[in-house]
């Protein structure tokens, strides 16, 4: 199959002959653009008047607004938001909230990085109806690969808002991309007082996750401000496409980039954090020499960290550019690099951490410790007395009109800050000794990265001990993203079916819908002899944490049950053989263990619901194993549970359970179910398909859940009151956090063992 690159390329030969077929040439004409193509380049672009090169700073220079910006309208961040939402709101199109940024919907992905990954997957295929239809949306990304740069070159940021304008067009229905053009031309010209003879939209073609298509990207004075994408095309597997059957628009536009381009200040930060840049300013004493900084600025792109190996160098190429002397150069820049960057870290920590994620050791959340650390190193290393919570709650009342939920978790931010910082230090006192021995044999980057990887050991730290010692040590540039690439945001651990059940019908599933535990049912298909594949049935799969059922088909123990066909299709494993297809067969469901396995589940949803009462709203599920003699929960949380809050824990669930609440399952249309109850649905991870079950506790818990569950939370226990405290009593235990201090999910495992067994 051919590459996305090569796809991409097959398709520009195309929209190099007839842009007309693929880009708004319509309007881009009535509004007196020309087709031109860059000298340096050769991509074609749009532009009013004449001009030889494209906008890409590559081939037309370095930035040109900065203290001379060409927008008639001045505006912060917030300003941009709500001026972009009520124009476009006048255009037809529905501003809708946020998605979190832990993309709980999708399991291919821990982060949400484009406003896009709001509708992906099942949105876009087309299977589950948008919330609105145009919209925009105020999305805020996660990007971690440029944790090096942000600071430094006024523009990175490891978390932005992707300002997304979406449209998604059934075949029957006009794919208007010269209107969704003059939607954003309406933007730059009206909402940011940009003339359009400042901008240069390039034709450029887009391929991701199957799907190509085309795009108009453009740029004002070098810099992009946004990107609009038309998704057409279904790659198959040979490499030729088909047309979508639902159009997608995806533009996608940095908020960031507007209050820049209509302010024109030497960095992005003083415009996008207006009120913690100058709080920093004040705490920390720095000044920014705004001669340097102007002068600085538009080479500081030359340190991109990732694409530049010899960094000293590249300093010192700079200093000269400058006739200045490095020494003085980096004194100059590099404090408010640090000053940037934790108000850019602050920031990303109090979203991730408001949307229930924790700094923690293991995959996406990795990184939020990460900048969390970078953040103290930074503080450490001037010297500062900032205080990372309070430039969070700075945030918070900055973002505020935009975005209320922060202002409710802010406070939450401080226990967590101050276990985080407590283990850095602790981090810092005991490699202190590794340091001093590490410094006198020497070491390669890579024995660096691992350093901070296995011991926490940062450069910062290194390179603070070092000069204790009279030393200096060179750090690789992009040492965060180095230890970055070592933790995969996402495991994934697909099973492949390991039943052949093609060609064979759905099973008619009857263990939600059904009270008793015996049917009658048909025999469909018979795989190596023990395997059985009914028309319907009672016996409930292994699947969403929970152990199968056991039973008796006939005379036959059914040891086994498992999900195939993509989950649609159940087998039943029998000990012994002696079934044909054809036979007619009377099921029996094991009746102590399904009891078993539900009070168990239905226990785990109530101590998840408690969990979340004590410790706070960013208490997530994690994981969660229920087999008939103990269930297990694992919950993110910032360090081990204490004695006092596991018995508050186990004591809000008794009540719970003794004052007996009804719990609803019913299966719901997906789009209405997550704008009633929001992505804490996805609990248990995320849910293929159109429609979910609803498991809801009410005003206790509520997730989309497969599992066996009771009717009523009080039939956990059908003991008099006094056994209750057995249920679940001695039940909760937290494990230790791992011996070098950081492994951070806290695992809380709940053992119902002996009251189950007491109980059945
Ligand atoms: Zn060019
Ligand atoms: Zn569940």
């Amino acid at each position: 199959m051919p590459t996305i690159k090569e796809l991409k390329g097959q398709l520009k030969q195309k929209t190099d002959k007839a842009p007309e077929k693929y880009y708004p040439v319509e309007k881009l004409k009535e509004k007196g653009f020309q087709r031109s193509r860059c000298k340096n380049c050769g991509k074609y672009f749009w532009v009013q008047g004449e001009s030889e090169l494209c906008g890409d700073p590559e081939c037309s220079g370095q930035y040109t607004f900065i203290g001379d910006s060409p927008c008639s309208k001045k505006m912060d961040f917030i300003k941009a938001w709500q001026e972009f939402s009520k124009l476009f709101e006048k255009l037809g199109y529905t501003p809708i909230k946020r998605y979190p940024v832990v993309a709980r919907w999708r399991d291919d992905t821990y982060w949400t990085n484009a406003s896009i990954y709001d509708f992906q997957p099942h949105v876009v295929s087309g299977l589950v109806e948008p919330p609105a239809n145009p919209l925009v949306v105020p999305q805020v990304c996660m990007r971690f690969n440029d944790i090096d740069n942000v600071g430094i070159t006024g523009r990175h940021y490891t978390s932005f808002v992707m300002i997304g304008q979406h449209a998604f067009v059934p075949p029957d229905q006009k794919f208007d991309k010269n209107q969704y053009i003059s939607d954003m031309m309406d933007w730059l010209e009206i909402g940011m007082g940009l003339p359009l003879h400042e901008v240069k939209f390039h034709e450029d073609q887009w391929g991701d996750g199957g799907n190509l298509g085309v795009c108009m990207e453009f740029f004002a004075r070098g810099l992009e401000i946004g990107n609009q994408v038309y998704m057409l095309y279904d790659v198959k597997d040979d490499g030729t496409y088909k047309d979508l059957n639902l159009k997608v628009l995806d533009m996608g536009m940095g908020q960031e980039r507007c209050p820049w381009m209509s302010m024109g200040t030497a960095t992005s930060y003083e415009c996008n954090f207006p009120t913690v840049v100058k709080k920093l300013y004040k705490e920390t004493g720095v000044k920014p020499n705004q001669d340097v900084i102007k002068r600085f600025l538009p080479y500081s792109g030359l340190l991109d960290m990732e694409e530049d190996k010899s960094i000293d160098k590249t300093w010192e190429e700079i200093a000269e550019k400058l006739s200045m002397d490095v020494k003085n150069l980096k004194e100059e820049t590099l404090p408010l690099a640090g000053l940037y960057s934790i108000g850019d870290h602050a920031r990303t920590l109090l979203f991730a951490i408001t949307d229930g994620a924790l700094p923690s050791n293991v995959g996406g959340a990795y990184n939020l410790r990460i900048i969390l650390r970078r953040a103290l190193g930074f503080i450490d290393e001037f010297g500062w007395d900032v205080s990372l919570q309070d430039v969070c709650r700075e945030h918070a009342a900055y973002l505020k009109p935009q975005y209320p939920e922060l202002t409710e978790t802010v406070d939450d931010l401080q226990k967590i800050f101050e276990i985080e910082e407590k283990r850095y230090q602790s981090t810092k006192a005991k490699s202190i000794k590794i340091v001093s021995r590490l410094l006198e044999k020497g070491f390669s980057d890579a024995e660096l990265v691992s350093l901070y990887d296995s011991n926490g050991i940062s450069p910062e730290i290194l390179k603070e001990e070092a000069k204790n010692i009279g030393k200096e040590i060179k750090v690789p540039a992009d040492f965060y993203s180095k230890v970055a690439e070592l933790h995969p945001e996402v495991e994934r651990a697909k099973k492949k079916d390991e039943f052949n059940v093609s060609g064979i019908q759905p099973t008619n599933i009857l263990y939600y819908s059904q009270k008793g535990l015996s049917f009658d049912a048909t025999v469909l298909k018979v795989i190596d002899k023990k395997k059985i594949i009914l028309d319907k049935t009672v016996f409930f799969p292994t699947g969403g944490g929970q152990e199968h059922d056991i039973g008796k088909l006939n005379d036959l123990n059914v040891i086994d049950v498992q999900k195939a066909g993509g989950g649609t299709v159940v087998v039943h494993i029998l000990e012994k053989s002696g079934l044909k297809k054809g036979d007619k067969v009377h099921g029996v469901v094991d009746k102590n263990r399904r009891m078993a396995l539900s009070k168990l589940h239905t226990a785990a949803h109530v101590i998840g619901g408690a969990a979340r009462k004590v410790l706070g709203s960013h208490i997530w599920q994690a994981g969660s194993q229920i087999d008939p003699n103990k269930g297990r929960l694992d919950i993110t949380h910032y360090k081990a549970l204490t004695e006092d809050e596991k018995k508050q824990i186990e004591k809000l669930a008794n009540e719970t359970i003794k004052k007996g609440t009804k719990i609803s399952k019913n299966v719901k249309n997906k789009k209405e179910a997550e704008s009633k109850y929001g992505f804490t649905l996805y609990q248990g991870g995320a849910i293929p398909g159109k429609d979910i079950r609803v498991v809801e506790i009410p005003s206790w818990d509520v997730q989309a859940c497969a599992g066996t569950h009771l009717d009523n939370v009080s039939e956990i226990i059908e003991k008099p009151i006094h056994n209750i405290a057995n249920t679940v009593v001695d039940t909760v235990d937290a494990v230790m956090e791992s011996a070098n201090g950081y492994k951070q999910v806290a695992e809380t495992a709940f053992e119902t063992m002996e009251s189950i067994k007491c109980l059945l």
